[in-house]
This record gives structure tokens, sequence and C-alpha cells, in this order.
């Protein structure tokens, strides 16, 4: 190509119809892709307009930037992925959409529209389309922010604010066994706090006690309510499930525990097996005579618990292809991937 200009030589690397990427080797790391979404609100005009691909790359803001300073942010997470004709689809992406709105409006920001945002989810993965892995081999995360952006220096709402889309070719979010640790002494979550939503302050003031538990061996921890420490809530960032005999049981989403679409999904399909499924408070006891414990979420979908510990006390589960966990998984995903039909108009073909 020593003819072409650097700008051709991009162009045509462009054109290729899949990324120069080991799809086999990804896990849950950022792989940039070619292009990202941005759209503003501003204080003059009041709403969510003029929203452009741009180059993926760094961001510039006002060192006073209400996300900077007071963490005022929010974001979601959702996959798309290829189907086996090569189509793409998304998975129930008015849902993030609906999340986003409730969790701005529990952050004082506003909030794109429904349309608005699914129309910068699909332009933002088309633009990216050779970065979604193919058929089986993975899909392509796509990770919508929003954030206070104005040139504010009071502790108040911003006003002015940026919805920004981008996306990263992903595998697998755990590679091996997930072993979770009970975390006895910090709580995620608080009554009247912002757990049941994806607030991005919910999440590093988890890193120490997260950082702990992993250099002791395990994968994740498992947090208590923060009224009494003697009911399960959820990892830091998936669902938990409890089997026992023919019920399927998950903590009730109070405010406290985030609302997982995956963990929606999951219901929905366990119910549709035959199980019964509960939400309802779930005493740190019960975990101990569990059948099976599997957790969910969009990164991970769904996966066996392989142990718990508390208080130093540690119980197996069992794992493999007998598991509940992997029967739904392979529901799941299936119906993620186009492979089997979707009854309940989940996905969106956007291809
Ligand atoms: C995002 C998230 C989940 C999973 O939600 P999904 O919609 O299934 O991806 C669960 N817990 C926390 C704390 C989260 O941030």
């Amino acid at each position: 190509m020593g003819s072409l200009s650097k700008q051709e030589q991009v162009e045509c690397r462009e054109k290729a119809e899949y990324a120069n990427v080991n799809w086999d080797e990804l896990g849950f790391a950022l792989t940039k892709t070619d292009y990202m979404y941005v759209m503003n609100f501003t204080e003059e005009e009041q709403k969510f307009f003029n929203g452009t691909l741009t180059r993926f790359g760094n961001i510039e803001m006002c060192p006073s930037s209400g996300i900077l300073n007071y963490g005022q942010g929010l974001f979601e997470g959702l996959k798309a992925y290829r189907k086996e004709d090569e189509g793409i689809l998304l998975f129930r992406p008015q849902e993030n959409a609906l999340r986003m709105k409730i969790g701005a409006d529990r952050m004082c920001m506003p909030s794109p529209t429904v349309d608005q945002f699914i129309d910068a989810v699909k332009k933002t993965v088309l633009a990216n389309k050779r970065w979604v892995p193919p058929y089986g081999r993975g899909s392509l995360y796509v990770r919508p922010l929003l954030m206070g952006t104005g040139r504010n220096l009071g502790v108040k709402p911003s006003s002015d604010y940026t919805f920004l889309v981008y996306a990263s070719p992903v595998g697998n979010y755990h590679k091996g066994d997930l072993n979770l640790m009970v975390e006895d002494n910090v709580r995620r979550a608080i009554p009247g706090g912002t757990g049941g939503i994806k607030a991005v302050t919910n999440y590093s003031p988890v890193y120490k006690p997260l950082t702990e538990a992993k250099a002791k061996g395990f994968s994740d921890l498992l947090f208590l309510d923060a009224s009494t420490g003697s009911n399960i809530e959820e990892g830091s960032a998936c669902n938990i499930f409890i089997l026992k005999g023919n019920v399927i049981s998950t903590p009730t989403t109070h405010g406290t525990i985030l609302p997982g679409i995956t963990r929606k999904s999951i219901m929905e399909i366990a119910s549709d097996f035959g199980y019964q499924v509960e939400e309802r408070a779930i005493p740190i006891k019960e975990v101990f005579d569990a059948e099976e414990i599997f957790c969910t979420g969009t990164a991970m979908v769904v996966k066996s618990v392989a142990s718990i510990t508390y208080q130093g006390k540690r119980i197996e589960y069992k794992l493999g292809v007998e598991t509940l966990a992997q029967k739904l998984h392979a529901t799941l995903t299936g119906i993620q991937t186009g492979l089997i039909e979707d009854k309940l108009g989940w996905t969106m073909l956007i291809d």
C-alpha cells in the first residue's frame, strides 16, 4: 500500500469486513474501535440535540465539570451479537434506555429520549460493524455514558450534559470459576441511596474490599443488605439467584439492588421452563443449602457460582453441563444470537 496516503490506508482498512482481532483471546477489556457517538444537552437549548459519530478518542471537558468533581454520571451496558447469517442483533435496548431515564431522574440529570438512546446505540454499532465478533466468538459491548459536563463549581446539578456511546468487542467476563466471598463489613448500597441505578459513584467505593478479596483468590464479592446485614443482595456488578427444588429465588430490587435486564430475562425464561420464580428477601443462611447458585449480568450473561465463603466457611456448588445455569445460558444466548426463535420480541435487528 506504499502509494496510498495515510487517510486512504485507514479507509481501506475500515472497508474490511472484520477488524484484525484475535477473537478467541478476547476477555472483558477495552479494544479501541473506530467511532463513538456524542450528543450534548446545553443550558440554552434545554434538550439533547445534534448527536454525531466522531472518531473514537479522548474527550475534553472543563475541569469543573459535574462528572469530575461530584460524580454526576451514569453508565449503561448492552451487547450487539452477530447472527449466523451475519445480521446484527441488539438485546432489549429500550430497557437500557428506560433504566438510564430512571437513573437520570435520581441524579438530577436530563436524559436522551428512548428513541435518541436507541438511535445512538444503533449508529455506534453499525459504524463499528467490523468490530462485532464473528458468530459465536464474542459480542460488541456497548457502553453509553451520561455525564454532567457544565462549567459549574458549586455543589448542584450541572448546567450542561454529554451523552456518549462507545463500544468494544468482548469475550468472557470471568474466565475461571466464580468464587464469591460474602462481604461482611462494607455495604454496597443503602436504602434511599443510588444502589438501584447505574450511578458511576456506586463502583469504585467497593474496589478496596474487592481488591482484597481478589488477592485472596476470590472472583467477586457478595454484598449483604445495609439495614440488617443478614440478607444477600448482589455482586459488585451482577445479580444473584439461588435454586432449591423447583424454586428459583432472587432478592427483591427495592432500591439497593440494580434491576438487571439479564435478571428480568432469566426470570421469564426460568418460569417458562416450569420453575417457580420468587423475588423475596433471601437470608444468607439459605445459600448454605441451595442446590445451585448463579449470577446474571450483561457482561457474564449467566454463570454458575462455584463457591461462596462466609465468615471462613466455604460451600461449593455443582458446575458444568448438568446445571440449570448452563441451560439458562444456552437459551438466553440462543435468543441473543438469533439461534433460538425470539417469541418475546427481545431482539432488534439493526443490519
Ligand atoms: C449492570 C449491573 C447488573 C446487571 O444488569 P444487566 O442489565 O443484567 O447487565 C447487576 N448489578 C449491578 C450492580 C450492575 O451495575
